[in-house]
């Protein structure tokens, strides 16, 4: 298994840190080369059983979503990605221990809750609740989603520690910063250094007392004039501001902090897999290593750094400051789940991803293909086929290269739909066993429970449109174009119209 580390800008092996057994992952490819997925009886799983007992654990953190507003198309993204990361590595025998982190408290939701005339706290639990709701309908079931607001405590015993090592300092009357004079590496993962930050501080990060351009901040302070009380539950709203009492004093924890305190909470001070959107390599990861290695002065502080590039529309990227966006939730209401999932994974992680109608509709007929094929399956009753046998192992082994290969999404898709190309033939011709059938069902579902693409619900399209859709395609193919758009209209006239795409016709009621 390769992975694209973003800090050493190389596709390097995946070796958990607890039980580096990657070797023994290897050893077991090449002592059962039968067991890797020629076996038509075997799982997806690479190694024998053996091997999958001693994979290792991976610990692997996502920044979650601001909970300020329903989340777009382009945030679900990296989310549903690194849901499909999660269930292909626990398929392949690894154990993940998978953490969201949800930033419930932020200047953004704060905002927003004060024009509404809301408490912030509430404000960001309905958006929660919401986000929750999307990921459960877009299949996305793999993180614990963990609110930062329950871990104020560790952010604060964090601040602390910096303080202690001299690697934080105290603005008066704003809050504590971080001194990146303390740290010579800032920018190992992204290249920038600390006076290229312009771009990137947000309001909680600005002060013209700080000792460094690029200085962060890690606990902001909230004037309350209220003696101060600690505690974890401690927790006043001034003027909308909320602010927990701390011994550093009423406040609110700063933008990167959370990250690294939950973290260290569940894993300590290192682990695996840090994975988000490209647009958070920096400041915030930067800012993340920053805060974590001068704590701990362990490194590296997270061993593979993962980052899912950005929907393109119209050259823009898509943001919400842009605008032109459509949220996960619009979307579910056009869309199938499947037809999300697929769109989002057609394209590697790390490339662009189109954001078009086209590319939607593509999806859709890519969905109804896989659909109409599991649906084929159910009549087959031929005699066993050994040509069929080697389609499916093929199959098999393409789909686990691809996705070895950091990820490979498409070519996993690819490996599916020559599967179907292959076999379709063996199916009108009634050259298919019920043996290959189990074999198929059993693989078909393997994938599914990781890419999630294949529809529990039948097509409805009548029998009659279909065998017109049919008709009309071979004429296409035989050139006889006249003929075939006199069949089109037949199919209009039945209340459907017909669009062809690369991946075949579309058809949908009018
Ligand atoms: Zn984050």
């Amino acid at each position: 298994m390769n992975i694209y580390n973003t800090l050493t800008k190389t596709k390097e092996r995946l070796i958990p840190r607890l039980r580096g057994a990657e070797a023994r992952y290897g050893e077991a490819k090449a002592r059962h080369p039968s067991a890797d997925s020629t076996d038509s009886t075997s799982s997806l799983q690479a190694g024998s059983s053996q091997a999958s007992s001693g994979l290792g654990k991976i610990q692997m953190f996502v920044c979650g979503p601001t909970v300020y507003d329903y989340i777009h198309i382009g945030n679900a993204r990296t989310f549903v990605f690194f849901d499909v990361v999660a269930k292909y590595l626990r398929s392949q025998g690894y154990e993940v221990d998978y953490i969201q982190n949800i930033t419930d408290i932020d200047d953004k939701i704060i905002k927003r809750a004060q024009e509404a005339g809301q408490n912030p706290l509430d404000w960001a639990k309905e958006y929660r609740q919401k986000f929750e709701e999307d990921m459960k309908d877009l299949e996305v079931s793999s993180p614990r989603y963990i609110p930062a607001t329950d871990h104020i405590k560790q952010v604060v015993g964090q601040v602390k520690k910096l303080i202690e090592k001299k690697h934080a300092y105290l603005i008066e009357n704003d809050g504590y910063y971080f001194d990146l004079k303390t740290f010579p590496e800032y920018g190992k993962l992204s290249g920038r250094k600390s006076e290229m930050a312009d771009d990137a501080v947000t309001r909680i990060d600005e002060n013209d007392k700080k000792r460094n351009k690029g200085d962060f901040c890690l606990w902001k302070l909230v004037k309350i004039d209220k003696e101060l009380e600690i505690g974890n539950s401690k927790f006043e709203i001034a003027n909308g501001e909320p602010a927990w009492g701390s011994p550093l004093g009423w406040g609110r924890p700063g933008w990167h902090i959370e990250d690294t305190a939950i973290t260290e909470h569940f894993f300590g001070p290192q682990y695996d897999i840090h994975g988000g959107g490209q647009d958070l390599i920096f400041p915030h990861h930067e800012a993340e290593i920053t805060q974590q290695e001068s704590a701990s002065g362990k490194k590296p502080f997270v061993k593979y750094w993962m980052h899912v590039a950005f929907l393109i529309n119209k050259d823009q990227k898509m943001s919400k400051s842009l605008g032109n966006f459509e949220t996960v939730n619009e979307l579910l209401k056009k869309y199938p789940k499947e037809v999300l999932r697929f769109y989002l994974l057609s394209s590697y992680y790390r490339s662009p991803l189109d954001y078009s109608d086209m590319m939607f509709k593509q999806s859709r007929v890519a969905i109804s293909r896989i659909a109409e094929f599991v649906q084929k399956l159910e009549k087959i009753n031929g005699a066993d086929n050994k040509t069929a046998d080697q389609h499916i192992k093929e199959a098999k082994k393409k789909f686990v290269e691809a996705m070895d290969n950091d990820f490979n999404t498409p070519e996993a898709f690819a490996s599916l739909f020559e599967l179907i190309r292959n076999l379709n033939p063996l199916i009108v011709s009634n050259e298919l066993g019920k043996e290959q059938v189990k074999n198929l069902t059993k693989l078909l579902t393997e994938i599914d429970e990781i890419l999630g693409v294949i529809p529990e619900e039948k097509q409805k399209t009548p029998q009659e449109v279909e065998e017109l859709v049919e008709k009309r395609e071979k004429l296409r193919q035989d050139k006889h174009y006249a003929e075939s758009d006199e069949v089109r209209s037949e199919i209009e006239k039945l209340g459907f119209q017909i669009e062809d795409t690369m991946y075949g016709p579309v058809i949908n009621r009018k």
